[in-house]
């Protein structure tokens, strides 16, 4: 077994699309970012990354790079979970908190992890994601950036 960790904050700002777990989040804000800007997308990429020990997201998908300018998420997540595949690994489960202050996103969140389990090739009931406030502290607080959070296991597969 092996287990990974990601973290991931972006900036909010007027003129982007908030697009949270490959789901697109209608609000005033959006999150800027090189690719979509998927935050929650890239700790569940970042955290099978960690898991792997390959290094970090901006090593495998270098912000400076056009190939990934404005790039789907979810195809990053791919990527990676070809890696996961070619090691000899699956998913067991995976959890994830989003940190932001507006909006609510319980309505949205079942979307979110069936984008996931898709990705991850995995049973919904095996993703987790979860979305909470801070409070008006902060950066979060004030509306200024959303947060994520991912941990991943991964078991090496049978042969
Ligand atoms: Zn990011």
């Amino acid at each position: 077994m092996r287990i990974g960790l990601s973290t991931d904050i972006h900036r909010l700002e007027e003129g982007y699309k908030l697009i949270i777990g490959g789901v697109y989040v209608p609000y005033e804000l959006g999150s800027v970012g090189h690719s979509d800007g998927d935050c929650l997308l890239h700790t569940v990429c970042e955290s099978l990354i960690g898991a792997l020990a390959l290094g970090d997201l901006g090593k495998l998908f270098p912000d400076t790079s056009e190939e990934f300018k404005g790039i789907d998420s979810s195809l990053l997540v791919l990527q990676v979970m070809k890696k996961v595949k070619e090691k000899g690994y699956k998913v067991v489960n995976i959890d994830s908190t989003v940190f932001l202050e507006e909006p609510k996103l319980s309505g949205y969140i079942p979307a979110m992890r069936e984008n996931i389990a898709k990705l991850l090739e995995i049973e919904v009931d095996y993703v987790s994601v979860k979305a909470t406030t801070s409070e008006r502290v902060g950066i979060i607080g004030r509306k200024e950036a959303i947060m994520t959070e991912s941990i991943v296991l991964l078991e090496k597969k049978e042969i």
